[in-house]
């Protein structure tokens, strides 16, 4: 299995016949697949000639054309076909592929929710050239809707702050996060959210990098942050607790592929040198 497929994103679908392009049937956040010797794999446009007809182009992965359509919502799986939850197919697809899933639901979705027109109730079409709905009475556009949150990891020496959300099935430790408010820089979002979720006050806030989170319809934005003052306190509706915790004690932590680990393991590299893998 490589991980090294490269995807070139489009949406102007190319002039091939899509037999043989990857179909990502996706609703809400379920996706089809096709599942031989518990192998999973992406269905083709020559199973579904009729939903292929009239998908979403995505791009092509290593030359292979992707389209996404909405999964209709009778539809029962052929025989060797299972509908998933996109996201359980972590692991078990390769990254690239994952990733394509990750857009696909997020297409799916966006077209699902803006056949008409918020302002006037027109239906609404699709704009050629560009991923975009349009009313065509006051040519409203609708684009594909991404929530950006941040998400920090506030340190204090060598030691760093996480918090055990209210809400997490697990206990689990974590860092912090937050929806970014209209009107708000990203900075202003990371001080508030601190702010609100544990008390305490932050300095030296700086970009760290990002991820896509299709799965919340979300775009995380990640940073650091010093401490700057404050008692923690936390906000009990969002975590249950938090504390300061060092790079040799660490609770348990969120999984290799979130933003908020690699935050993590970034400060512990930091702070101890490269890592031994644990
Ligand atoms: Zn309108």
């Amino acid at each position: 299995m490589s991980t090294a497929l490269h995807f070139v994103p489009g949406h102007e679908p190319p002039d091939r016949p899509r037999d043989g392009a990857l179909l990502f049937l996706a609703r809400g956040m379920d996706v089809l697949i096709q599942e031989h010797e518990g192998a999973p794999s992406l269905p083709t446009g020559a199973a579904f000639p009729e939903l292929a007809a009239g998908a979403h182009y995505l791009g092509a992965l290593d030359g292979q054309d992707c389209y996404a359509a909405l999964l209709p919502e009778d539809f029962t799986p052929p025989e060797g076909f299972t509908k998933v939850l996109a996201r359980s197919l972590y692991k078990r697809v390769d990254e690239a592929r994952f990733a394509v899933v990750g857009r696909a639901i997020s297409i799916v979705e966006w077209d699902l929710t803006h056949r008409f027109c918020g302002r006037c109730g027109t239906p609404t079409q699709l704009v050629p050239g560009e991923r975009a709905r349009r009313c065509p009475v006051d040519h409203t556009p609708f684009y594909p809707r991404i929530a950006p949150a941040i998400i920090v990891l506030v340190t204090r020496g060598d030691t760093m702050l996480l918090g055990r959300n209210a809400t997490f099935p697990e206990p689990m430790f974590s860092t912090l996060a937050g929806f970014v408010d209209p009107g708000e820089t990203l900075e202003e979002c990371v001080a508030r959210e601190v702010k609100e979720e544990v008390g305490i006050d932050v300095k030296n806030i700086r970009y760290f990098g990002s991820q896509p989170w299709p799965y919340g319809r979300s775009l995380m934005v990640g940073f650091t942050a010093e401490y700057a003052g404050g008692d923690i306190v936390v906000d009990p509706k969002e975590i249950a607790e938090a504390h300061f915790f060092s790079p040799d004690n660490l609770p348990r932590i969120p999984p290799r592929l979130s933003i908020a680990r690699q935050l993590i393991d970034a400060f512990c590299e930091r702070v101890k040198g490269p890592a031994q893998s644990s």
